[in-house]
């Protein structure tokens, strides 16, 4: 029996082109290497709103309870822009995230050789660059009671939003940064406005409480996040993992993300809390979107679903050499010079979705003596 149980939702757009390369790369694993992945597939987003009359259905999310990871595309379309908002593509997303409790959102930003020339950056300040972004995802001003707007008088109206963090909350996503540090080069900068709010000033009290505690082995630093802003395009080099919350989070590894060159080589994951069997709930995604504009035309770049599935071997399965062998495939794919079209700059051959797919794993075969 195969522990590796994988739900698959590709969603829309290039969604379903994108997720097609990473099932042709489990197919290869499972012939070459004697792997065995236990996988369903099911609709998300707007598909499943158009088949199932919601964006998820209950028996999907009782499947990606079930399962070890969750191996997501991309939901969206303006075709749905209408349907009421509990039930358009994003809302399937938002209530994955809540009802696995993924409360720690892994954004990686890496500049890899072959793509150092498409930073906004000057290819010095970003080569090499290896940077680990954990946003608080589940928490914080996002989802913070009471929020809304409402009249005070004839004239004015008043909006709020209520940011508001407790102490397991900050510890936990804290934890997973603390944790990872310590698997790659062992200093976190924890991120707020401790300066301006009460909640930046917590959420730094309570990050050094628990360094002190459990992780003095750890270079710790804080940063003002106006700062780290600034610091992230001055030079990005000097950060190894970001902890921070959800608004700033979402801000910060946006800016990071585009150190490095393209939409379309960007993965993630989302984890929650470890169960009492030792695993944890987990899914993984690329950063981009549903891409309406491309989808259908083989034009979509793969990579970043791609790599969305080797930090899945990694994270979820403990399989790190097999995640290794997957981004090193990537790299030298690139380093031959293929292309899809959003990454290339300069004279390189450019390919289509599929071809990029079969060419990752003719490097594979390589790497592999398979
Ligand atoms: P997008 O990420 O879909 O596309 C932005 C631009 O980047 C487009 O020009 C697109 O062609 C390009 N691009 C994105 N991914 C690419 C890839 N893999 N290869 C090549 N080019 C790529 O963002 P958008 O256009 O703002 O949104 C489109 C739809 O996707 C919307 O409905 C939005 O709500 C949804 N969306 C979904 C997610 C998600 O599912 N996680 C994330 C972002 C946006």
């Amino acid at each position: 029996m195969s522990n590796k149980k994988i739900l698959i939702l590709p969603g829309d757009g290039i969604g379903n082109e994108v997720m097609a390369e990473v099932l042709k790369i489990i197919d290869w694993m499972e012939k070459t290497k004697s792997l065995s992945f236990d996988i369903s597939e099911r609709l998300v987003g707007g598909t499943a709103y158009d088949k199932e009359g919601n964006s998820i259905s209950d028996e999907t999310m009782q499947v990606a309870m079930d399962c070890d990871a969750v191996l997501f595309g991309a939901v969206g379309g303006a075709k749905w822009d209408n349907v009421e908002r509990d039930k358009r593509p994003e809302a399937a997303l938002l209530r994955l995230r809540k009802d696995l409790d993924l409360f720690a959102n892994l954004r990686p930003a890496v500049v890899l050789d072959a793509l150092s020339d498409s930073s906004s950056l000057k290819s010095d300040l970003v080569k090499g660059l290896d940077i680990l972004i954990i946003r608080e995802l589940t928490s914080g001003v996002y989802f913070g009671q009471p929020r809304g707007i409402s009249k005070i008088s004839e004239t004015e109206s008043k909006a709020v939003d209520t940011q508001l963090y407790t102490t397991s909350e900050v510890n936990r996503v804290s934890r997973v940064a603390f944790d990872l540090a310590k698997l790659r080069n062992n200093k976190v900068t924890s991120v707020e406005k401790s300066n301006v709010m009460e909640t930046g000033l917590f959420w730094k009290q309570t990050v050094t409480d628990l360094h002190k505690k459990e992780y003095s082995d750890v270079n710790l630093e804080h940063m003002l996040a106006d700062n780290c802003a600034m610091q992230l395009v001055r030079y990005p080099k000097q950060f190894d993992v970001i902890l921070t919350d959800n608004l700033f989070g979402d801000l910060l590894s946006d800016t990071a993300a585009m150190l490095t060159g393209s939409l379309g080589m960007l993965p993630s994951a989302a984890l929650g809390p470890v169960k009492e069997n030792g695993t944890r709930a987990a899914m993984y995604e690329p950063v981009h979107g549903s891409a309406p504009d491309i989808a259908g035309q083989s034009k979509a770049n793969p990579l970043a679903m791609i790599m969305s599935f080797a930090m899945m071997l990694k994270y979820s399965f403990d399989m790190q050499e097999d995640s290794q062998m997957v981004e090193k495939a990537v790299q030298n794919v690139l380093l031959k010079g293929l292309r899809t079209a959003d990454i290339k700059d300069g004279a390189e051959k450019i390919i289509s979705t599929q071809e990029m797919g079969n060419a990752v794993i003719e490097e594979l075969k390589i790497l592999s003596g398979n």
